[in-house]
């Protein structure tokens, strides 16, 4: 098992799956590997971007499961992409960033082949995670590749990340009277405008809550554009926020509390992603809790996530979704490693977890 997991992880990492081109070769790499195991595929194309899907066990009965599995990883040195063991570490590119998890649910997956569960696999293999996810995951869901309990093998510890703030990115534009610079009264500077307003946005009362899970949400200035020449007074000047909201929150509350307070800019949002807010006492989730105090010996952390994956477009209908992962560090970072030890006991955690949904009905149909 563990030079299986070792093996495919390291493969997987030499994939070097950054580049449409890369990626795509990735899933054709894991779609052979599957079919060479014995397991019947799908593959899909949106955009260019392949990805992949496996349904294994049976159709109308029991429950079904989704294990979901980002193959592209954010880019790093060569050198990140040459697999290397030590000390029980399987460091590279992606090993923890979720190519180990991708691995033990292939290898799952090729297992549970042999002797089938009684309840319904779905594994999916996305192409775009880490560039939001919109091609790959929104697509599948879109298409009706969902289940009853959505498992996205993010890197989390064997900790289980049951809610995530949403995403809200909004350009904040002001406007100002241009003029030459060695007359700046007779203008209106609009980047100075911006500067007094900024701490004013990043303090609004939204700011100022919390919610089970989460202390704060979020609020990054990421980039501001204005000025055109060093001898005119700027016209124009744009801040562009990176929100990230409570589950609780609501995001066009969040935007009316901006163009309130900043009645003289244009406001505009870029850019939403939903929140997951799956349920800490779900059965799936209690269920996956006991698994893994079972196998692992030790009780998870439930706990929010601050950034999103791929868990959002599955909550957006309602499905419960988690993320949770192997153990190991520096996730889009240098040296980034999983521990090995971890990438095993996680295959048998979700073996064990799909044991106990054996024979349990489906809770509710899935509505869209
Ligand atoms: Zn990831």
């Amino acid at each position: 098992m563990k030079e299986t997991l070792v093996r495919l992880t390291s493969s997987l990492i030499q994939m070097e799956s950054t580049t449409p081109e890369r990626i795509n070769y990735s899933v054709e790499f894991c779609a052979d590997w599957l079919q060479r195991h014995g397991v019947p595929i799908r593959l899909w194309e949106n955009q260019g971007l392949k990805m992949l899907t496996a349904t294994i066990g049976p159709t109308n009965t029991g429950s079904t499961l989704v294990l979901n599995g980002h193959l592209d990883v954010v880019p790093g040195h060569p050198e990140n992409f040459i697999p290397r063991v030590e000390a029980g570490r399987l460091h590279g590119r992606g090993s923890y960033d979720m190519l180990g998890a991708v691995a033990a649910m292939m290898a799952l997956t090729a297992d549970l082949v042999q002797q089938p569960p009684k309840c319904r696999i779905i594994l999916q293999l996305v192409p775009d995670e880490e560039k939001g996810g919109e091609l790959g995951s929104a697509y599948l869901v879109e298409q009706g590749s969902i289940g009853d309990f959505v498992i996205c093998g993010e890197p989390t510890n064997l900790d289980i990340a049951v809610q995530a703030k949403g995403v809200l990115q909004v350009k904040v534009e002001f406007s100002g009277v241009a003029a030459h610079g060695s007359r700046p009264w007779l203008g209106k500077n609009a980047i100075v405008a911006a500067m007094q307003k900024y701490n004013q946005l990043a303090t609004l009362d939204f700011m100022q809550e919390s919610s089970r899970f989460f202390p704060v949400p979020s609020f990054n200035l990421a980039k501001i554009e204005g000025g055109v020449a060093l001898n005119q007074v700027p016209d124009r000047c744009a801040l562009y926020l990176d929100i990230r909201y409570l589950p609780t929150q609501n995001p066009a509350d969040i935007l009316d509390s901006i163009r309130l307070a900043v009645p003289e800019a244009q406001v505009e949002m870029l850019r939403h992603g939903s929140p997951v807010t799956t349920d800490e006492f779900d059965p799936f989730v209690q269920s996956l809790h006991q698994s893994t105090a079972h196998i692992f010996g030790k009780e998870s952390v439930l706990f929010g996530q601050d950034g999103s994956a791929d868990t959002r477009f599955f909550a957006q209908y309602g499905i419960p979704a988690v993320e949770f992962g192997p153990i190991g560090a520096n996730h889009h970072g240098p040296d980034e490693y999983v521990e090995i030890e971890s990438l095993v006991i996680y295959q048998k955690i979700l073996k064990h977890f799909i044991n106990q949904l054996e024979g349990k009905v489906n809770r509710h149909e899935i509505k869209k």
